[in-house]
C-alpha cells in the first residue's frame, strides 16, 4: 500500500500538498513543528495512491513517498542530480529500497 511521510520540521505550512492532493487527505495539523508552523498530516492515509503529486508540490522536500517497495524524494533528487527546472522528467526521481 503507498504511503507518505512528512518530515513535519522540514515543513513551513503553506498548504500546497493539501491543495495538490487528488485525493484531498492531506490538511494542517493542530499542534505545530519546532519553526512554530502547523504541518501537514495525512487524514485517511489508506485512501493515497502515492501519486506523489504531494512531494512534487511541496517546495521544502518535506515529503517522502512509498510506493512498491521504492522511496521517492523527487525534488532531492534533482537538487542532488543537479537538473534544472525546465529538464525535469519523471526518470529524474531518485529511487531507494525501503
Ligand atoms: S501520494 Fe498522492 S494521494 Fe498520496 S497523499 Fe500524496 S498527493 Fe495525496
Ligand atoms: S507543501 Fe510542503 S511545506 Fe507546504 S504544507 Fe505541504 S509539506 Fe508543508
Amino acid at each position: 500500500m503507498p504511503a507518505i511521510k512528512v518530515l513535519k520540521d522540514k515543513c513551513k505550512g503553506c498548504e500546497l500538498c493539501c491543495t495538490a492532493c487528488p485525493q484531498q487527505i492531506l490538511s494542517l495539523s493542530d499542534s505545530i513543528n519546532s519553526s512554530g508552523f502547523r504541518f501537514a498530516v495525512v487524514n485517511d492515509p489508506h485512501r493515497c495512491i502515492g501519486c506523489a503529486i504531494c512531494a512534487v508540490s511541496c517546495p521544502d522536500l518535506a515529503i517522502e513517498v512509498y510506493a512498491e517497495g521504492t522511496v521517492y524524494r523527487f525534488y532531492g533528487a534533482r537538487a542532488r542530480n543537479k537538473v534544472q527546472p525546465d529538464n525535469v522528467k519523471p526518470d529524474n526521481y531518485m529511487k531507494e529500497g525501503v
